[in-house]
């Protein structure tokens, strides 16, 4: 027998027009290449996204199109995350950080049609046009005023809907329609598509919300500094205006320590999210400055492992709340996060850092387990090690185009190539990638607690830790630092900061200096280089 409950499906339009009726007086304040301070209401933003929605139909595209984006979070990137999604086309949101080659890849692989561009990407996209034939159209995001010469034919965002009406009637479609594109810019190979639906970003969003989640309400102000282009900024360009949550939007100042103080503290805002290494230019230049964030309240802060030193300076220089998130770009992304237990609340400082810089805890719709290389769950000890698998309803079944050739999908669950452990509690840690994983006589060690711990270093700004072939254990590891400007520090000093705060047989066997390490474009660590570039590094006999 079926239930007997309406049948309307979740699409994202239907955020939008919760947010005109409920909330159109929320705020979104944004920087923006053409001006410092953007101000206007949820109103204004939704109306706009249906201007946007009649001319983009103006331009007769296909349903299921691809429309991509090339821009920095502000109001007109809002837009057409809805103006988009909403008529029916899929916004495919690029990273600019991406090498030219993997533009070209992924430009001509999802057959973008309209390409939305923030001005300062404009020569990329000028230097790569002969590449992309996809391409019919090009929107900068911009007025007629700022729009740059270019060779592109390409027209400003605001003449491109200013001759187009707000009167539009969102359409109605299947809720597993896609609506959004992001690749993965993995280590290595081909970036891969993933294919959000209308259902997967409408759930994910209402889980965000959730107390224990993300915790969002219309009370709060959100600084989202992850960017819009990578995994829908964890989702809060969905999750602030089903509440009515006022949105700010850091532009192109995502990495400016000093522009996200001032827009922290002029704005009110009471949560911010980012990956550990915006949060490590802001809380550099707020210790360098005396400055006290006072109104921010806490920080949500995934992407890569936290160090223990960040949970600390959030509380104790500024009473923020670090909580740590972990997902994926395949799980659209959230996965778990951390909240401390009720029962953690008489704990010492210092034993609940232990628990905040794990991943945190599974929520609502994301079924977690570890397993050894034979498929078998382990134990949820807090001590047993696998390589963690998850299923749930904002997770990729596939890659866009990729038709089971990845290899990463068993029994309907899919591998993240994370190994992590789970507690009895519940909360997951990550130790390490598949491949970054370090065998030293059989036993794991954990590179990425030994980056954290050495990390806590005063002198050190960034550290890596990778595997290198040792003729008695299989492999050793080696700690690669960069040293904070200024600083001077040396391998013995190192190495007995560690001491102690790691097991004993954990030790590096060597320590080198660097002067940067190799990045991903979404700001990871490339180990796969270091890994070539040490490959017939000699530790120490
Ligand atoms: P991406 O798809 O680019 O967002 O990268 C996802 C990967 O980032 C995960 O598979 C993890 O390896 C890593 N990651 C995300 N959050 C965390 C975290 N809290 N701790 C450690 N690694 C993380």
């Amino acid at each position: 027998m079926q239930g007997l409950m309406m049948d309307r499906p979740l699409l994202i339009s239907s955020i939008a027009e919760h947010a005109e009726t409920f909330h159109p007086e929320s705020e979104i304040v944004s920087v923006t290449a053409d001006n410092p301070r953007h101000r206007y209401t949820y109103k204004a933003c939704f109306s706009r996204a249906k201007q946007l929605a009649n001319a983009l139909s103006a331009l007769g595209l296909q349903q299921g199109d691809r429309l991509a984006t090339l821009a920095w979070n502000d109001y007109r990137h809002m837009e057409a995350y809805y103006g988009i999604s909403g008529a029916g086309y899929v916004c495919h949101t690029i990273n600019p950080r991406l090498f030219p080659e993997q533009l070209i890849y992924i430009i001509n692989h999802a057959e973008d049609r309209v390409l939305f561009v923030d001005p300062m990407f404009l020569p990329l996209i000028e230097k790569i046009q002969s590449e992309v034939s996809s391409l019919e159209h090009i929107v900068v995001m911009c007025g007629p005023e700022s729009l740059p010469e270019n060779t592109l034919g390409a027209v400003d965002y605001e003449t491109f809907i200013g001759a187009h009406s707000a009167e539009y009637t969102w359409p109605d479609f299947d809720e597993r329609s896609a609506a959004a594109l992001c690749y993965t810019s993995g280590t290595t190979g081909n970036p891969k598509g993933v294919l959000y639906s209308h259902r997967s970003t409408v759930l994910h969003a209402i889980t965000g919300l959730m107390p224990d989640v993300l915790n969002i309400s219309r009370a709060d102000a959100i600084l989202p500094v992850v960017p819009l282009f990578h995994v829908n900024a964890w989702g809060i360009p969905y999750c602030a205006p089903m509440v009515g949550a006022k949105l700010v939007m850091p532009g192109p100042k995502m990495g400016d320590g000093e522009a996200l103080y001032e827009l922290l503290d002029s704005e009110a805002v009471s949560l911010a999210l980012g990956v550990p290494t915006v949060w490590l230019a802001l809380l550099d230049y707020t210790a360098r400055n005396n400055l006290k964030l006072d109104k921010l309240q806490r920080t949500v802060v995934g992407g890569a492992a936290v160090p223990a030193s960040m949970v600390e300076q959030f509380r104790d220089d500024h009473d923020v709340v670090l909580h740590q998130g972990w997902g994926m770009t395949e799980m659209s992304p959230l996965g778990t996060l951390n909240k401390l237990l009720p029962k953690h609340e008489s704990l010492s400082d210092e034993e609940k850092v232990k628990i905040q810089i794990k991943a945190g805890r599974g929520i609502y719709g994301v079924e977690m387990k570890i397993v050894d290389d034979d498929g078998n769950e382990q134990p949820r000890d807090g001590v047993a090690y696998g390589a963690l698998m998850v299923r749930g309803p904002w997770i990729c079944s596939d890659y866009y185009k990729l038709e089971g050739s990845a290899g990463t999908h068993v029994d309907g669950w899919f591998h993240t190539g994370d190994v992590a452990t789970i507690d009895p509690d519940g909360f997951m840690a990550i130790t390490d990638r598949t491949k970054d994983v370090i065998k030293s006589g059989g036993e794991w060690i954990s590179s990425i607690d030994l980056e954290n711990t050495a990390v806590g270093h005063p002198a050190v700004a960034e550290a890596a830790v990778i595997g290198v072939a040792h003729p008695k254990w299989t492999e050793r590891p080696l700690l690669i630092v960069v040293v904070k400007e200024g600083e001077q520090t040396n391998k013995d000093e190192i190495l007995a900061y560690l001491d102690g705060k790691i097991a004993k047989w954990w030790t590096p066997d060597d320590v080198v200096f660097v002067d940067e390490l190799p990045h991903t474009a979404t700001g990871k660590i490339k180990k796969t280089t270091l890994r070539e570039q040490f490959a017939d590094y000699q530790l120490p006999a």
